[in-house]
């Protein structure tokens, strides 16, 4: 026997563009069936009727870039030293507590881009937290995993594994064949895609404008994913990193930092998806990263970045390069502010339309799930959020948890602030756990 449920709501953003006042949406098992306007298609009559009210209703949103097994300022202090004192084993249960707090906001998939840890890749232990979530014995929403796959001395490695720290064998490779083979280790492992570096970054001892690899080290990795149908996502800041990504064939290109005209204007001819990530670039972040001990010369590198970012981000919406909503969400700013990301594209001249679309739709071809999720549409899944109050008015009231009236994914309501008992998906309320290094 088939489970039948009809949702009712004021309006729909379907994430195709679209607006539907007065949505039926017809939701068979785990599928959407139909969706109509009230005076559309007849509901079956069989059917268990979910009314929002008046609430919006829209597609589950997505984060195309965050780092769910990051320290938090949630658990910890100082992140520098929670490297040391979380183990990776530890962390994993974290991960999956910042995970379901992105979930009750209403993020139904998220795509995870990876960290190192002083006891290796991270990989295996978030691919853990995804099939605990896809296993059904611990709600939370569908995963992504990219897995790191850098040279000696690049700035992911750098940047989570500070440079007195003895690495464990094989956590880097260098030149083409140790790379594939890395590629191939990453992806025996349960990895989704594989994560790398084109440029330096916001580390000590390296700096955003060098090279990380060279063009035939980055040719072999995105040879060696596509081999096994898997995607490849580079962390770039300079022009001359986004040229190596055009001509490797990346599939989706993480930051915008420094930028030339010829360089965008080809990014934007190959296709290429780009993740803004400018949640990490406000001053609030860099003032979080201050708190949790970020060392000032890379605070003071952050805050020289920032316009280039802004200004970047601005030049490539004007040149029609595809942008992905991602956010770099890790220790800073903290777990469960991603809406916040489509403010910013708001304030840098999208309309509120265009910046819901970077985080439903789109984001969701860019990380290869645009036949499944993404769009309110019969035969998608039924990842659906109900909100209070029009996002298209403001798209600020996806920031606040008690917008997020109700969260749907595949069908099943994980999350239902509108009952009179309402109900969320983790344990500990905000506050209520342990500081670990505070108690
Ligand atoms: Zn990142």
């Amino acid at each position: 026997m088939s489970d039948v449920r009809v949702l009712k709501a004021a309006k729909l953003i379907d994430g195709t563009g679209q607006v539907i006042e007065q949505p039926r949406v017809v939701i068979k098992d785990k599928q959407i069936e139909s969706v109509s306007s009230a005076d559309g298609t007849a509901v079956p009559s069989e059917a268990e009727i979910i009314d929002v009210g008046d609430c919006t209703i829209m597609p589950g949103l997505i984060d195309t870039h965050v780092h769910l097994g990051a320290l938090n300022c949630t658990s910890f202090g100082t992140a520098r030293i929670a490297r040391f004192e979380i183990t990776p084993q530890l962390q994993s249960f974290y991960a999956l507590f910042h995970s379901q707090i992105c979930f009750e906001m209403g993020f139904t998939t998220m795509r995870d881009a990876g960290r190192g840890t002083p006891r290796g890749d991270f990989a295996e232990e978030m691919c853990a937290v995804r099939d605990a979530i896809n296993n059904g014995i611990i709600a939370g929403p569908r995963l992504l995993i990219l897995a790191e796959c850098v040279i000696t001395g690049a700035h992911l490695e750098i940047l989570t594994m500070p440079r007195a720290m003895q690495r464990p064998e094989g956590m880097t490779a260098d030149g083409p064949w140790e790379l594939r083979k890395k590629v191939r280790e990453l992806l025996r492992s349960g990895a989704d895609g594989i994560k790398t570096s084109v440029t330096g970054g916001v580390s000590l001892g390296t700096d955003p404008s060098v090279r990380n690899m060279t063009p035939e080290e980055l040719h072999a990795i995105v040879d060696e994913a596509h081999a096994f149908n898997k995607p490849v996502a580079v962390h770039c800041f300079t022009s001359e990193g986004l040229h190596m990504c055009v001509d490797a064939g990346v599939d989706t290109i993480e930051h915008m930092v420094y930028s030339d005209d010829e360089s965008i204007n080809r990014v934007s001819e190959a296709g290429i998806w780009v993740v803004p990530t400018l949640l990490n670039r406000i001053d609030y972040a860099i003032d979080q990263n201050a708190l949790q001990g970020m060392p000032p010369l890379l605070i003071e590198t952050q805050r020289a970045m920032k316009p280039h970012c802004f200004e970047t981000f601005r030049r490539m919406k004007a040149a029609g390069v595809r942008i992905a909503m991602g956010t770099d969400i890790h220790n800073v700013p903290e777990m469960g502010c991603a809406a916040r990301e489509l403010e910013i594209y708001v304030d840098e001249g999208m309309t509120p339309m265009e910046s819901i679309l970077t985080a439903t739709r789109d984001a969701a071809e860019a990380i290869g799930l645009g036949g499944t999720v993404g769009t309110v549409e019969a035969g998608k899944l039924a990842d659906i959020i109900a909100v209070r109050g029009d996002p298209l008015d403001d798209v600020r009231l996806l920031q606040e948890a008690d917008n997020i009236g109700m969260v749907m994914k595949e069908g099943s309501v994980y999350v239902d602030r509108l009952a009179d008992s309402p109900r969320t998906v983790r344990h500990p309320e905000p506050g209520s756990w342990r500081m670990i290094d505070r108690e």
